[in-house]
């Protein structure tokens, strides 16, 4: 195969034309409001909420911050049953929090915890359960929240791949009592950086933005220690203008995911993921898993031989998260508690995909894998 002369990423962020975001940046500079919960920022609260179909959204500086400060608003200690197939920030947020991390093992479908597994993890000190809907499609939401019920846990979804992800016609940060959003760069709405806590009701919200503004609760009251992770009105700004191109670049990406879907079932040796049922997808990812034996080469062969023509997937998730140093001495890291996990992790690719992608550089990205 022909190397491609520019080499094609993972992800590419979006931005809207220069010339559309001026404007916003002109009333920055005119009204002097920087942060503190400033114009652009009530604005971008209101339009997310009514976007996304939640009642309460409080935004954040990135997701990280929003995880960590999810915990603290629902003062969830002792310990948490979460995945180890995420990004590391998952689990660094129970770390921060002084939370021993359980780690559960995923179900094959699509790498979500398995909820079937859950109930062995529990403990007189689990306070609540932190999963992550891979790839932006839904956990087992239903059965999870039964379980919570069951035991008197609490449920706090990393929603980070979700933005704009509908689950029976209901906005997928509906479910579990807290969802954070991320809105890095990498992430289907970008404010460059950016993140976001949605919960059900007024008293919670409030809490929220005391713990994200120093626990200030008042003039001279602070409420708990909290934190400084508020958003600035520039990542606000940038938020408004790109809510306007979502719609239009979710549709680019189904037009990139079409062509994979049809190109890479019929590869043997090679799996992609099933079509969610009930669900309106926001194309986030497009993960595939190489089965060496029928596909004749490793993993990591493809992904190395993807690179030398110039095409740069990233093996999201590996390695397991339960295998950094930090994590690898917990009991329930151990290999033969996370085994449907640890086969994802080593056959996954995830493969470009962005709404300028071109078409015809998606067709060449299969041809290399069917090669
Ligand atoms: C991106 C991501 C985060 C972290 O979000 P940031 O905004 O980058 O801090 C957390 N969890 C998952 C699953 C993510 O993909």
């Amino acid at each position: 195969m022909k190397k491609l002369e520019n080499p094609i990423y993972v992800t590419q962020p979006s931005l809207p034309e220069l010339e559309e975001f001026i404007p916003y940046l002109q009333q920055i500079w005119d009204n002097k409001i920087l942060t503190n919960n400033g114009p652009f920022h009530q604005q971008l609260e209101k339009e997310l909420a009514n976007f996304l179909g939640v009642p309460y959204i409080s935004l954040f500086a990135n997701g990280t911050l929003a995880l960590v400060t999810a915990l603290q608003v629902l003062r969830i200690t002792g310990e948490v049953i979460t995945t180890p197939y995420s990004f590391v920030a998952t689990t660094h947020s129970l770390w921060w929090n002084n939370i021993k991390p359980v780690f559960v093992d995923i179900e094959p479908e699509f790498g979500n915890i398995n909820p079937e597994k859950i109930e062995a993890a529990i403990t007189p000190k689990t306070t609540a359960i932190l999963p992550v809907h891979v790839y932006g499609n839904p956990c087992n939401v239903e059965r999870i929240q039964e379980i919570a019920d069951i035991y008197g846990l609490k449920v706090i979804y990393d929603a980070a791949h979700c933005f704009g992800v509908n689950y029976k016609g209901k906005g997928i940060c509906n479910f579990g009592d807290l969802s954070i959003l991320s809105f890095h760069a990498t992430k289907v709405f970008n404010t460059m950086e950016g993140g976001a806590i949605i919960c059900h009701d007024k008293a919670t919200k409030k809490r929220i933005d005391y713990l994200k503004n120093f626990g200030f609760a008042g003039e001279t009251t602070i409420m708990a220690p909290g934190i400084n992770s508020k958003m600035n009105e520039m990542q606000a700004a940038l938020g408004l203008v790109q809510l306007k191109h979502y719609q239009e670049n979710i549709a680019k990406r189904k037009a990139i995911v079409d062509i994979y879907r049809k190109e890479l079932t019929t590869i043997n040796g090679i799996t992609i993921l099933p079509i969610p049922e009930n669900t309106d997808l926001n194309h986030a990812y497009f993960p595939i898993f190489v089965d060496e034996k029928n596909y004749g080469i490793t993993r990591d062969q493809l992904y190395e031989r993807l690179k030398q023509n110039n095409i740069f997937g990233r093996r999201y998730f590996y390695p397991l998260i339960s295998e950094f140093p930090m994590y690898k001495g917990l009991d329930s890291a151990v290999p033969s508690n996370l085994k449907t996990a640890k086969q994802l992790a080593e056959r996954v690719i995830c493969l470009p995909i962005y709404p300028d992608l071109d078409i015809e550089l998606a067709k060449y990205i299969c041809k290399n894998i069917k090669n």
